[in-house]
């Protein structure tokens, strides 16, 4: 395939990363002593990428972090967004947007049960709005008393301080502190490592239940009056791709109704179809109070996010009283920016147009089919698990201790895949010690033959890696 761009010199825009953009979970010093060279994107069109040396990249990852779920070089999105833009750019504060009302009537369409939404720009901040909502009716409600949020271990919801001190993984963590006070631990649901938490003898909906009730007891410990809500990714992303044992949601159900906890989930990663229902939540059949949501609300293609309530959640604000502070003392900048809505509207018509959800679940089927045939041949496969487009394979030194694959090796398998042409992901420097999934999150867009290429290059990858 030949290149689709050409760029004037190459050379100088490397050479400006280097000395001048600190990127992201990057240790620089390999490029600073010019040993490697920072690799920049020029162009995308669907799964494919190309960078700034020519070479394509199959992208198995939808932009590096779950982003792009209908793929790049959508110039229908870029059209709308544009056309908003020229004509109403920004206001922010209390002034609404058309494609703002637009976007919220159709998204609260997908959620039934939901009906409010708060925009802002990134999943972080979608969180701590939700945080916050939290912390303001334990003080109108409760004197300030039910303000704790209870997490789960290798769970993420984010990267300030308030949403790392709601996070589940040390490595993320370490060196932060000291975080905020409030936020409470509940154990992980990672069935593949059970005995890990002395739950070795219980299976499927036994260790669900088992598992969930945790959280119960931990609510017992602290006090029900103390703990205002528990926010749970749908399925774990970067602690390991983690969808919850049977029988655990219908049991968190049931606990926060019991203790008067809210729920709240984080859909950064799962919503607008990732797991092959609009939310990951769908895939349980739980109604959450509080949901929010960021990467594939706009594939991308602008920033946007969105914390999306109930009416009884909303209605808590409510006043008519004249309480001069009875209202959500919230704001966000640039979630008054119009170009997130509009995007926002193109990428929810594209998945219904182009019937993407249905395309999630057959191409998961033939994913996981083909990691399971990868397990039968590389034996340092010992879990493959996930929902949809959103899979994992975690890899192990030894099946029977499942003791973890190091890192190193790890890294070695994705690097070789990148060198391949084939963008995979590991578990993101998460869980120390526990880096040992491999991340598998196309576009929603893929096809069999994209399914296939991605596959194949991680089983050559594994063969040259492990042997
Ligand atoms: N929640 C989850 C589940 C995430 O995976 C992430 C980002 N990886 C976030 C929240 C934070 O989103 P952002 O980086 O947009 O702030």
């Amino acid at each position: 395939m030949t290149i689709p761009f050409q760029v004037n010199d190459p050379r100088a825009v490397i050479e400006a990363d280097r000395r001048h953009v600190w990127h992201h979970l990057s240790q620089h010093a390999p490029y600073l002593r010019s040993e490697i060279d920072p690799r920049i994107i020029v162009e995308g069109k669907g799964l494919k990428l190309w960078d700034i040396t020519g070479k394509e990249h199959l992208d198995a990852v939808s932009g590096g972090v779950w982003t792009v779920n209908v793929g790049y070089g959508r110039e229908r999105i870029a059209d709308a967004v544009r056309d908003q833009l020229v004509k109403m750019n920004f206001f922010g504060g209390t002034l609404g947007s058309i494609p703002g009302a637009r976007f919220a009537e159709r998204l609260v369409e997908k959620m039934p049960g939901l009906s409010r939404v708060y925009y802002a720009n990134s999943g972080s901040e979608a969180n701590e709005k939700a945080f916050k909502i939290v912390r303001q009716i334990a003080h109108k409600r409760y004197g300030g008393a039910k303000h704790k949020i209870l997490y789960r271990d290798r769970d993420y919801h984010g990267t300030t301080i308030g949403c790392l001190s709601a996070g589940g993984q040390q490595e993320r963590n370490a060196q932060y502190g000291p975080f905020a006070p409030g936020f409470v631990q509940v154990p992980h649901c990672l069935e593949y490592r059970k005995h890990e938490q002395g739950f070795g003898d219980l299976s499927g909906a036994d260790y669900g239940v088992a598992v969930a009730n945790e959280i119960e007891k931990v609510i017992l410990r602290e006090g029900p009056d103390t703990v205002g809500a528990l926010c749970l990714e749908p399925m774990t992303a970067g602690g390991g791709v983690i969808p919850p044992p049977e029988g655990y949601w219908d049991r968190v159900q049931e606990i926060c109704r019991q203790y008067d906890v809210l729920l709240h989930i984080d859909e950064v990663v799962c919503g607008l179809g990732r797991t092959g229902t609009w939310f990951g939540y769908q895939q349980y059949g739980v109604q959450p109070d509080i949901v929010t949501m960021a990467k594939g609300v706009a594939s991308g293609y602008a920033a946007i996010s969105c914390c999306v309530t109930t009416d009884a959640v909303f209605e808590m604000f409510r006043d008519d009283e004249g309480d001069l502070l009875n209202y959500f003392r919230d704001i966000s900048t640039f979630g008054g920016c119009t170009a997130g809505p509009a995007a926002a509207l193109e990428n929810m018509a594209i998945i219904e147009d182009e019937d993407l959800l249905a395309n999630v679940d057959k191409m998961s089927e033939r994913m996981m089919g083909n990691l399971h045939a990868l397990a039968d041949k590389h034996p340092a496969i010992g879990d493959v698990r996930g929902k949809g487009l959103f899979l994992g394979a975690e890899l192990v030194a030894d099946r029977q201790t499942k003791e973890v694959l190091p890192e190193p090796l790890v890294q070695a398998i994705v690097k070789d895949c990148m060198a391949q042409g084939v963008i995979i992901g590991a578990t993101n420097r998460s869980v120390p010690g526990y880096n040992n999934t491999l991340c598998f999150s196309p576009a929603l867009i893929a096809t069999a033959d994209d399914i296939d290429h991605i596959t194949d290059a991680v089983d050559r990858a594994m063969t040259r890696v492990l042997g």
